[in-house]
């Protein structure tokens, strides 16, 4: 039979309820809204909600890929909603965020692989909110040049897109993704002069040598921001953690960034590509 490893210590998480958290919930659910904190089952879940912050999933909450880490189901993808750009912008507004952050599922089967929807709703949130910085967190387009631009052109504030994993572990991890495709587009992004972000995860069975790699290969196209955290597995259908990896060695992957030019270098195991997102804006 298989073995777990045991949690370690620093990610048991306190789970404080207080009552921001359920008007949190609450308003998420009134408006019909998804959120990957909860579509993930983030851990920050409730430090987050706590404090009034939401990452909104747009396009659906099931995708057409399947990477093997995510917790998002791939049944049937429904059309768009064109009302939702409305509903994330109108969500924001009651949460009063000073930061947003808006990802998406992976929609492969449009045409524009949702880059207009995307751009409306960066629209509709500077319409509500014109104060408050706007982070994406991008699909790759398959490439798009046209999408990303559509993207773009909105101007939001930081450009995400995550490499997830070290390369030589895209078959298994992020079968349908093409790692060099995802460098050129967070290249494409800062070329273009906007702030680009990326992260991966650790623990699904890349060595530090790898992870090394991958900093090496964002610093080399400039980017901005890295995010580096712990890989937990969402179900007893994902993969095995491999690796609980110690905060010294989060802490030696942020020196190592750093070292290599990178500006912001957030890695920890409780980090997750949207945790603490605001503190990169100024
Ligand atoms: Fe949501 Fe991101 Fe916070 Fe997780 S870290 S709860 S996904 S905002
Ligand atoms: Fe999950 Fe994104 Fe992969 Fe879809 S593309 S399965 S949402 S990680």
């Amino acid at each position: 039979s298989e073995t777990y490893l045991r949690i370690p210590p620093w990610l048991r998480v306190k789970i404080p309820c207080n009552h921001n958290y359920t008007a949190t919930g609450d308003l998420i659910g009134d408006l019909n809204l998804n959120t990957v904190c909860q579509s993930a089952k983030c851990p920050n879940k409730f430090e987050c909600f706590s404090s009034g912050t939401a990452t909104f999933l747009i396009m659906g909450s099931t995708c057409t890929r399947n990477c093997a880490f995510c917790n998002i189901g791939n049944d049937p993808v429904p059309p768009l909603d064109p009302t939702e750009p409305a509903r994330v912008a109108e969500g924001a507004r009651r949460l009063g965020l000073k930061h947003v952050v808006i990802t998406s599922v992976t929609r492969d089967d449009l045409l524009d692989g949702g880059g207009a929807h995307f751009a409306a709703t960066i629209r509709a949130v500077r319409g509500v909110l014109p104060e408050c910085s706007i982070e994406v967190l991008i699909p790759d387009f398959q490439g798009s040049l046209p999408a990303l631009n559509m993207v773009m052109q909105a101007a939001p504030d930081i450009i995400n897109h995550n490499v997830e994993t070290p390369p030589v572990h895209y078959p298994r991890i992020r079968p349908q993704a093409d790692y060099a495709q995802s460098l050129q587009l967070l290249e494409r992004v800062k070329q273009a002069g906007h702030r680009s972000k990326s992260g991966l995860m650790v623990g699904l069975g890349e060595t530090d040598e790898e992870v090394r790699g991958v900093i090496d290969d964002l610093a080399a196209i400039h980017c901005d921001i890295v995010t580096i955290g712990q890989y937990m597995r969402p179900s007893r259908k994902h993969p095995a953690v491999e690796r609980y990896v110690h905060p010294d060695v989060f802490e030696e992957y942020a020196a190592y960034g750093r070292e290599k030019g990178i500006r912001h270098m957030f890695c920890a195991p409780l980090v997750r590509s949207s945790y603490n997102a605001a503190m990169f804006t100024e």
